[in-house]
């Protein structure tokens, strides 16, 4: 038991909000195993075999590197700053329209 208030859950996202990139890697996901490919993106286990993909394209490195940390949701915005108490406002520093989470980013 926890002395916590319910909240609703976004089960996808490991921060269990919602994102628009989490239901894109949901929709993906079900697509492929539509197509019966079996290269699901997610697996129970939480392994990501499509990782190869990001880390064997013929690109520099940095561009690896932010792709898989776009993929991850590991990006240093705004959002991902507030939810790591870096940050208290998650707006766009850049445009102050809307929150900066990775698709915004
Ligand atoms: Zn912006």
């Amino acid at each position: 038991m926890r002395n916590q208030e319910d909240f609703i859950a976004w089960h996808p996202d490991k921060h269990r909000s919602f994102t628009v990139w989490s239901a894109y890697c949901l929709a993906l996901d079900e697509q492929l195993r539509a197509q019966g490919s079996g290269a699901s993106s997610c697996r129970p286990s939480g392994d990501r075999p499509d990782w190869k993909l990001i880390w064997q394209c013929a690109v520099p490195p940095k561009v690896r590197i932010f792709g898989w940390k776009l993929a991850s949701d590991s990006l240093a915005t705004q959002v991902n700053m507030c939810i790591r108490g870096m940050e208290e406002d998650p707006t766009c520093t850049l445009c102050g329209r809307e929150q900066e989470d990775s698709f915004h980013a």
